[in-house]
């Protein structure tokens, strides 16, 4: 697996965290664009790894050293783990962002799934806690609460389980967003006139539709699910 190391996020607090989680997001934005938010230092936010729809991975904190320093991609975030309430994600695990304007909305591509398991195996190599599949958990667990809903409905957790963590089953893990609130989405993203390659995950937006209508998406969401959770 190649790695690309050339884009150095400065968000992220420069201290070495234990790694007992992976969180997945998914972008709500392109390759480049991501980058240029979290390479951002007035934006505050960053991740440790980004894959592309392609399949291209990106370090943009470190953590592939087996030294993880702590990224900003979590935020307020909480979760119940054995009995006991565990929150502040940032500070113990590894955030990994999949390139996708929506989870919700479009699927992830195979070209993903692929480079998310071997970056996983490196990750299982490095941090033994990875070893088990509760440790993978995706924002949305942890933070849906606040409405965030990533990777969402479009990522197969079941398949991904089983590729990669195969024989040790698949916990649940059900996406925050519901139908009703994906169809709302849909139509808005249909009205845009935004097409949607399936085979190689890249959008075709019309003029006029860039990540501001995307951010507006994620936006309503939250605030549609905020209120349920
Ligand atoms: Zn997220």
């Amino acid at each position: 697996m190649n790695i690309d190391s050339s884009y150095r996020s400065p968000n992220f607090t420069d201290r070495r965290i234990p790694v007992e989680f992976v969180v997945l997001h998914f972008t709500a934005g392109s390759l480049q664009r991501t980058l240029e938010l979290f390479l951002d230092p007035k934006r505050e936010v960053s991740s440790h790894i980004v894959i592309d729809t392609n399949g291209s991975v990106y370090e943009v904190v470190p953590c592939f050293s087996g030294q993880a320093l702590r990224a900003w991609h979590a935020g307020v975030s909480r979760l119940e783990v054995n009995g006991s309430l565990r929150d502040g994600f940032n500070d113990f695990s590894i955030g990994i962002e999949l390139v996708n304007f929506n989870g919700n909305l479009f699927p992830y591509t195979e070209a993903q799934y692929s480079s998310l398991c071997a970056v996983m195996e490196r990750l299982k190599a490095l941090y033994p806690a990875l070893a088990r599949p509760e440790a993978v958990v995706g924002h949305e667990q942890i933070a849906g609460f606040r409405g965030k809903c990533d990777p969402g409905r479009c990522f197969e957790w079941k398949r991904f389980f089983a590729l990669c963590y195969p024989g040790q089953g698949a916990p649940g893990r059900e996406p925050l967003c519901s139908a009703e609130v994906a169809a709302s989405l849909q139509g808005m993203v249909d009205s845009a006139g935004v097409q949607y390659d399936p085979k190689t995950g890249l959008a075709t937006l019309p003029q006029g539709v860039d990540h501001t209508f995307f951010n507006g998406l994620s936006k309503l969401s939250e605030d549609l699910l905020s209120k349920k959770a």
